[in-house]
């Protein structure tokens, strides 16, 4: 669907083509797209000269002499299409056909027939409903309309549906809404009531930022919308988040999550815009033989509700489906249950890391997917995740506690539980952890239980 650097796109398209032609007569082949009375729409604008096309938000106004004004909006695929010669100007979806006494025609073709057409005059096309309710334009914002918009950004509605509430700002479809969410680090689910005036003021500030480039480059096309015929807009080349699922964020590395809201696809990367109703979790991650399941028992005995990756990971594999695919990946018989074959499932991943990572790739987002759930359900869940940079799930968690194990103190857990140490070390070489992450308290391991305890404790209450 056009939005307001489309439409302007159009209107300086078609503006200086239609400027001072005046109409001959009007053919409609689909009357629904007038939405005042049709024959006076056939009849009044017949011999009027078109003086001027302008915009507000995504609708267009064609002035024309004896102060008429046509109420115009693309919708989804309306398109106007000028033509020298008339001959051409109808094809397969043409809607309406003006024609000029010059024998030229400006067609109205619409596939999806949800373009619409009002004639009204110059004392009251700004108050029709539909241009009357219309917010400021987002492209267009002062700082004297900053308290109105604070006030009505304050509603329990995602900010993403908000941003398309064209009664709020106007102008933003959903294709600028993922972009001005990204750009702001800011959730398309966040509740327009969690946000503060600072993130106001980022996304008023983004949105001009962004529809001001997308004017400059003649708007996005994006699937079938062409702002006119053989005209490409060129800004879907600068688009930073939207139509880029499971491409890498490249401010994080994050896979781009894509989801719906309110019925509209929605592109957003979860660390760079957390989600506040997620983070929830208390995370608990470490080196292998650090400590990680000690600690989990630690928590469990104070009334937590713990969850472990690696058992969740483990009840996955025992599934059919997940079964079958590692077996793929791993060219073996992968059975979870059976010592021998995961321990050679082990080797070949040391071996190959590629095989690993594939096995990555495919088991992590079917985890998230299972953590998400466990988070909407539970306040505060402590969940244990080895892999939990790895796997790009910071945002479940309000604090994540990283075990700082010693080599020496690592080696000794590892004996302890007669894993081989080099093969466990070599597994696990891949470990780290962002130092910069907020959210982040080292956690001591001292070999000892009550201090290793009481760090962790020490940790959480800092939250
Ligand atoms: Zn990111």
């Amino acid at each position: 669907m056009p939005e307001l650097p489309e439409v302007e796109t159009v209107k300086n398209i078609i503006n200086p083509l239609i400027k001072g032609k005046t109409i001959d007569y009007i053919d409609i082949f689909y009357d629904r797209l007038i939405q005042s009375n049709l024959n006076e729409f056939k009849e009044k604008l017949i011999n009027q000269t078109i003086t001027e096309v302008t915009r507000y938000g995504k609708f267009l106004f064609i002035h024309l002499t004896s102060s008429y004004v046509i109420i115009t909006h693309l919708r989804m695929e309306g398109k106007f299409r000028f033509n020298i010669d008339k001959s051409l100007a109808r094809i397969k979806h043409t809607s309406l056909i003006f024609y000029f006494k010059d024998g030229s025609a400006l067609s109205f073709d619409d596939t999806r027939k949800f373009g619409l057409m009002y004639l009204t005059d110059e004392n009251n096309y700004k108050n029709v409903p539909m241009i009357k309710k219309l917010g400021v334009e987002a492209n267009k914002v002062n700082i004297s309309d900053m308290p109105s918009l604070y006030k009505k950004f304050n509603r329990k509605k995602p900010i993403k549906e908000l941003l398309l509430d064209q009664t709020i700002l106007c102008g933003i479809g959903n294709i600028y809404a993922d972009e001005i969410c990204y750009l702001s680090n800011i959730n398309p689910f966040t509740p327009g009531n969690l946000l503060n005036t600072k993130n106001i003021d980022d996304i008023v500030k983004n949105a001009k930022i962004t529809l001001e480039k997308a004017i400059q480059a003649g708007g996005s096309t994006i699937h079938s919308f062409h702002p006119s015929e053989g005209v490409d807009g060129k800004f879907q080349e600068e688009l930073l988040c939207y139509g880029r699922v499971n491409q890498i964020c490249p401010k994080c590395g994050t896979k781009f999550h894509k989801e719906f809201i309110g019925g509209r696809g929605t592109t957003f990367c979860p660390n760079c815009q957390v989600n506040p109703l997620l983070e929830k979790a208390i995370g608990i991650t470490g080196p292998i033989g650090s400590g990680k399941s000690t600690l989990l028992n630690h928590f469990k005995e104070e009334g937590y509700i713990v969850y472990s990756c690696d058992e969740l990971i483990h009840n996955l594999y025992k599934e059919e489906i997940h079964r079958r695919n590692i077996s793929r990946i791993l060219s073996i018989n992968f059975d979870i249950e059976n010592k021998e074959i995961t321990k050679k499932a082990r080797q070949i991943m040391i071996f190959d890391t590629s095989k690993k990572e594939a096995v990555e790739n495919y088991i992590y987002p079917i985890l998230e997917k299972e953590l998400i759930k466990i988070v909407k359900e539970n306040d505060s869940p402590v969940i244990e995740a080895p892999t939990l940079f790895k796997a790009h799930i910071e945002y479940l968690f309000k604090v994540i506690l990283v075990i700082d194990i010693s080599q020496l103190q690592q080696e000794k857990n590892l004996l302890n539980r007669k894993d081989d140490v080099a093969s466990s070390k070599k597994f696990n070489h891949d470990f780290y952890y962002p130092k910069d992450l907020t959210k982040i308290r080292l956690v001591k391991a001292t070999g000892e239980f009550e201090s290793f305890f009481k760090n962790a404790d020490e940790a959480i209450k800092s939250i």
